[in-house]
């Protein structure tokens, strides 16, 4: 039964590589270190009664190994992923989450390995009515080890409410577009700047890191093009205010590599690589591809959300932050680590879709599911 198994996923990956159907970011950018890649698809699938997969391709590709070099020698080896399902994934649901399946769902997250979870927001609950029970979800995981728990804190009220919650590290979000600073968080981004510096002195002196949010930094809802010397100055902003991480959001999704590079390269000029995180929306099917271009600049910590939950109520027709499967799947396929073990990000994916009453917003979720459906009867 096992071999039968193995050999049904043998063929149905056999079929989908020769078509480029099953590994999209090796078709699109002629990945290289094959060995290495069907190793981790290997893995991949170990979970769902894959067996030997490799054998029946492996030598008909013939991948040129210094163009392969040329293209993907900036890629990290490791790169962190910060999960902001729980927080920015939720925060638009009209229904309220009750507390223990965010609980749930934050404990799931973890247990997959990913390294840090953003689990809730010390906003107004008038503002984000979801996430009012910040203090209790704070409460649940207080006992939670492996991740770090940062929340976002939009003044020095809510941080201060955050730490006697028991918040070790904090977020703060500005934006490079004026009108949506003041559609959002209702002040000019120069006040912002003010606001968040009086929560970072707060912060140093707890010791307690700061990780900046910068929204739209390619496009605005409202604005449009938003220039990268704009995203360049607020990231050099929050970097000299003492921020340990500055994530640059495409908010609404609309960038593509074409705006996400000069952008980026604009805010490497003024802020380490390692200091900054990527931040995308899949509105138009570009994150992946703008995730690749990030990697490829060197940037290592990549914002998702598991089950691609989220959107932006300030954003029409913003779709959901990249799915963090579709990123561990894309990682894998690069032979970039991440500790992250897919299946049970699957398993965490899976429970909260449930719950919401709706499907998977991840394409390697639905994809994998599908393929272990079928095995699953042999
Ligand atoms: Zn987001």
């Amino acid at each position: 039964m096992k071999m039968l198994v193995g050999l049904w996923i043998e063929i149905e990956f056999a079929i989908a590589v020769e078509s480029g159907g099953c590994l999209p970011a090796s078709a699109m950018f002629g990945l290289h270190k094959l060995s290495r890649q069907m190793r981790n698809v290997k893995g991949t699938l170990a979970g769902f009664g894959g067996g030997n997969v490799e054998a029946s391709y492996l030598s008909s590709r013939n991948f040129s190994t210094q163009q392969q070099h040329r293209v993907l020698k900036d890629i990290p080896e490791f790169v962190k992923i910060v999960e902001v399902g729980p927080r920015d994934g939720l925060q638009n649901e009209k229904h309220i989450v009750p507390t223990a399946v965010k609980v749930q769902l934050i404990q799931m997250l973890v247990s997959s390995g990913l390294p840090v979870v953003e689990p809730t927001s010390f906003v107004s609950p008038k503002w984000v009515p979801q996430l009012a029970d910040a203090k209790d979800v704070m409460a649940a995981i207080r006992n939670i080890e492996g991740a770090r728990f940062p929340v976002l804190t939009p003044n020095l009220k809510g941080f201060e409410t955050a730490v006697a919650a028991g918040a070790k590290e904090v977020a703060i979000f500005a934006s490079a577009s004026e009108s949506f600073s003041k559609s959002n968080i209702n002040c000019s981004i120069e006040d912002s700047l003010v606001r968040y510096s009086d929560v970072s002195i707060a912060a140093r002196k707890l010791s307690i890191p700061v990780r900046g949010y910068i929204s739209c930094v390619v496009g605005c809802p409202v604005e449009g093009k938003i220039s990268p010397s704009q995203v360049a100055y607020v990231a050099k902003e929050l970097y000299d205010m003492g921020c340990s991480e500055i994530s640059l959001g495409d908010t609404i999704g609309v960038g593509t590599p074409g705006t996400v590079i000069p952008m980026l390269e604009a805010v490497i000029d003024v802020v380490p690589t390692d200091k900054l995180a990527v931040h995308f929306h899949d509105t138009y099917g570009q994150a992946l591809s703008n995730i690749l271009a990030s990697l490829q600049i060197g940037i290592s910590t990549v914002d998702s959300s598991v089950s691609g939950l989220g959107g932006c109520p300030y954003a029409k027709g913003a779709s959901g932050n990249v799915a963090t499967e579709d990123v561990v799947y894309m990682l894998n396929g690069l032979g970039v680590k991440t500790n992250v073990d897919l299946k049970k990000l699957m398993l965490a994916g899976d429970y909260i879709s449930k719950h919401l009453g709706r499907s998977s917003g991840s394409k390697t979720a639905v994809a994998l599911s599908k393929v272990a459906a079928p095995a699953s009867k042999l």
